[in-house]
């Protein structure tokens, strides 16, 4: 008997090629295989998370990877552009286009774009040298974030300079980066009020779709929970649209598009965006009509866009690091636990969990005790107690 591989089982309408095989790939390839789409994934890690959905081509075998696929999209921020060009040069277009890829892996590029379409930033300026840090400061004021403009992820490669006497400190630690050839940034730190965010999808005849404004609370740099939709998103979610919508026109975007910021007296401050589906989006599997990587796949796909509309208010964790009681936590009412397949590390994606529930205080009590089922019990939110107010 031949042994097929479970892709080779069926006949697809389409095959949707990744870069990229975490657990991004993992959810898209879950998402598309509902509208008869296949995935496959150019990934050097045989054993990652999207294996279990799909053939992994190495980086070694690019051109088998695309001479097997009719689309091409990534769920790696920080696909290498070489590989975008050898696609390009095999004839290739990857979606979204490379130069939101290109913008979105340089900080400063990002940021400068961002001041180019009227989107408020921190203020910033590059910096190449300590003396250069220096006149930042002096121009800019303290405290300021120093990051650095390409690599940083989930809070990496950041200094917040409070105070002139840690100059040294800070060159010392990032300084090698610019001395490296790398680049850095210095922003002006923003006393901001809370951090949310908002994704959209853009398909290829131009139809775009936006999600509700969420809001994202961090640990240790990383998130741990998104809350959708944000309180009081009602007043902030025209504004954001707005920006969104420069950026996607302005790229001619293609996917789905994600855009961070900071909520501050003054109003939205754009901090990042990621051109692809986002860990605070992880929600819209169960909590909206149509899943941001439904969306995702049916725009690089040429679909329509799915209704992007809650369905229900609700909570996403993320699980890091250590595994939960999975037989305790699939006792509880109203929740969604997805296991990506991964080995238990330290600081760890390795799965996430969503709440749906309507009812405030049966929300809280449902997350408590979600929670307790984690080996490192979270602190209970304080904005579950929050209720909408007047804008
Ligand atoms: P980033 O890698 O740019 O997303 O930054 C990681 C986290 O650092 C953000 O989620 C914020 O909590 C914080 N942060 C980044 N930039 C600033 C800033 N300019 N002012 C204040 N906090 C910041």
């Amino acid at each position: 008997m031949v042994a097929l591989s479970p892709a080779e089982h069926w006949t697809p309408v389409c095959t949707l090629g990744i870069l990229g095989g975490g657990q991004l790939g993992r959810m898209l390839a879950q998402a598309a295989l509902p509208l008869g789409i296949r995935c496959i994934f150019l990934e050097d890690d045989p054993h990652c998370p999207a294996a279990a959905l799909g053939p992994v081509y190495g980086s070694n075998q690019l051109a088998d990877f695309a001479a097997a696929c009719d689309v091409l999209t990534t769920e790696f921020e920080n696909t290498p552009l070489s590989q975008v060009d050898q696609l390009a040069a095999l004839g290739r277009t990857l979606q979204p286009p490379r130069q939101a890829l290109a913008t979105a892996q340089n900080r400063i590029q990002e940021k400068t774009l961002f001041n180019q379409l009227d989107i408020p930033t921190p203020p910033w300026q590059a910096v190449s040298s300590a003396d250069e840090l220096g006149q930042a400061a002096r121009d800019m004021g303290l405290p300021l974030v120093l990051k650095t403009a390409t690599g940083g992820y989930d809070g990496k490669g950041q200094f917040v300079l409070r105070d002139l006497s840690q100059l040294d400190d800070a060159w010392a630690m990032l300084g090698e980066f610019a001395g490296a050839g790398g680049q850095l940034i210095a922003e002006g730190f923003i006393n901001f009020e809370r951090e949310v965010s908002l994704i959209a999808a853009r398909n290829q005849a131009g139809q775009v779709r936006f999600y509700p404004l969420v809001e994202n609370h961090h640990h240790q740099g990383i998130l741990s929970h998104t809350l959708a939709p944000a309180p009081e998103a009602e007043c902030l979610q025209d504004a954001a649209c707005d920006y969104l919508n420069r950026l996607l026109q302005h790229l001619d975007y293609v996917g789905v598009l994600t855009l961070e910021l900071f909520v501050t007296a003054q109003g939205l401050i754009a901090n990042e965006m990621a051109p692809r589906v986002h860990n605070s989006g992880h929600w819209t599997i169960e909590g909206a009509a149509c899943s941001q990587f439904e969306n995702q796949v049916r725009a690089v796909c040429g679909l329509p866009l799915g209704d992007p509309a809650l369905q229900q208010p609700s909570v996403m964790v993320n699980v890091i690091g250590q595994h939960p009681d999975r037989q305790r936590l699939l006792s509880l009412p109203g929740i969604h636990w997805h296991d990506y397949g991964k080995t238990a590390r330290a600081a760890r994606k390795l799965g996430h969990i969503t709440l749906l529930e309507s009812d405030v205080s049966a929300r809280q009590q449902r997350l408590r005790e979600l929670l307790d089922c984690l080996p490192e019990p979270m602190a209970l939110p304080d904005w579950l107690d929050q209720t909408a107010s007047d804008c």
